[in-house]
């Protein structure tokens, strides 16, 4: 690349780096400043875009792992701790999802906070998954379970502020309203697909939930028999670590039932479905990466097709249909939905 060509694009990066992270420092001093709303810190966008939800104007929420960051190894960092202080209330998703050690310590330390995933276990044990025993945290994906968490929602806000109880509540009723609805309409596009052709295969093991909900047929949901729907290279967390065994493992899965498509997501890197791309390569299989990632630990950006939870998921339901619904040969052609 050409000296001054080079030093315009670094001076742009520096800028709009620069620029940004100012914006988010002048959000944060918004955020943290008195104005009788409660202060409420999520970790996830996705348990902030709910809580957020049940809240309205009565609070203003903050989110804690922006972007792309990924949840399960979030490390506090300077001005972190702040935020916890100048909250009058916490959620994380639980289940291990954030295991950073120092922001699992924060807040399994902090008592105004509240891990949704850990409640909704509490209620219906059965519903979570262990995954090669350990706890599945991607409770999300199964939209009609996430719902579960805005009980928990509404009473940390009626405990703290019990006055405003009614509102509240009837914002949490209006919610769970509108997850039933974005529950059916991610089966609804999902039943579109022939039971034949419904097989997912992503970067890391997050869609089990979603596999159970919305790839299984009915009678697969019971048991574990669901499981042959969705497979991952990586584990729980994402780690692009492969070994030959994991690669072959995906390899064997994807002949077997005849899968010719691979889903990025889009805060894990690539490189591990390109590995199965090439491994399958080598043994005459033609497999395609599907050209608009999911959304799996992280919402997208304000302004695109995954800025709230309930859009994140139908967006995850319409390109999942989508792919498998085409033919081998239609399968790169796809556009995002
Ligand atoms: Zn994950």
């Amino acid at each position: 690349m050409r000296p001054i060509i080079a030093t315009f694009i670094m001076s742009c990066f520096v800028f709009l780096t620069g620029c940004g992270q100012s914006e988010r420092q002048g959000e944060v001093r918004r955020w943290m400043e008195p104005n009788g709303k409660l202060k409420v810190l999520s970790t996830t966008a996705m348990v902030n875009d709910l809580a957020k939800e049940v809240g309205g104007d009565l609070v203003d929420a903050h989110v804690l792992i922006i972007g792309e960051l990924n949840p399960h190894s979030y490390q506090l960092v300077k001005g972190d701790d702040e935020k916890f202080n100048a909250a009058d209330i916490i959620f994380f998703n639980g289940l291990n999802l954030e295991h950073g050690p120092s922001l699992k310590k924060t807040l399994y330390e902090k008592k105004n906070a509240y891990g949704l995933g850990d409640l909704i276990q509490n209620d219906y044990p059965s519903r979570i998954l262990n995954v090669k025993n350990e706890l599945d945290p991607h409770i999300w994906m199964d939209v009609s379970l996430f719902s579960e968490v805005i009980p928990h929602i509404v009473k940390a806000y009626k405990d703290k502020d019990p006055k405003n109880g009614p509102f509240y509540e009837e914002r949490g009723r209006l919610l769970r309203e509108r997850l039933g609805q974005a529950h059916a309409e991610v089966k609804e596009q999902l039943a579109q697909v022939r039971p034949e052709k419904r097989y997912l295969v992503t970067s890391h093991d997050a869609f089990n939930y979603f596999a159970r909900a919305y790839l299984a047929e009915d009678r697969e949901q019971k048991g574990l028999s669901w499981q042959v729907r969705f497979q991952a290279p990586e584990g729980l967390a994402p780690d692009s670590q492969l070994s030959a065994i994991d690669i072959k493992a995906i390899i064997d899965h994807m002949m077997k039932y005849q899968i010719h498509v691979l889903f990025p997501e889009s805060n894990v890197s690539q490189d591990s479905i390109r590995k199965i791309v090439d491994a399958g390569s080598e043994r005459g299989m033609k497999l395609h990466i599907a050209r608009c990632p999911l959304y799996a630990d992280a919402m997208g950006p304000p302004g695109s097709s995954g800025d709230t939870y309930v859009k994140m998921m139908v967006y995850n339901a319409k390109t999942i249909a989508k792919h498998l619904q085409a033919s081998e040969a239609d399968a790169e052609k796809q556009e995002c939905p």
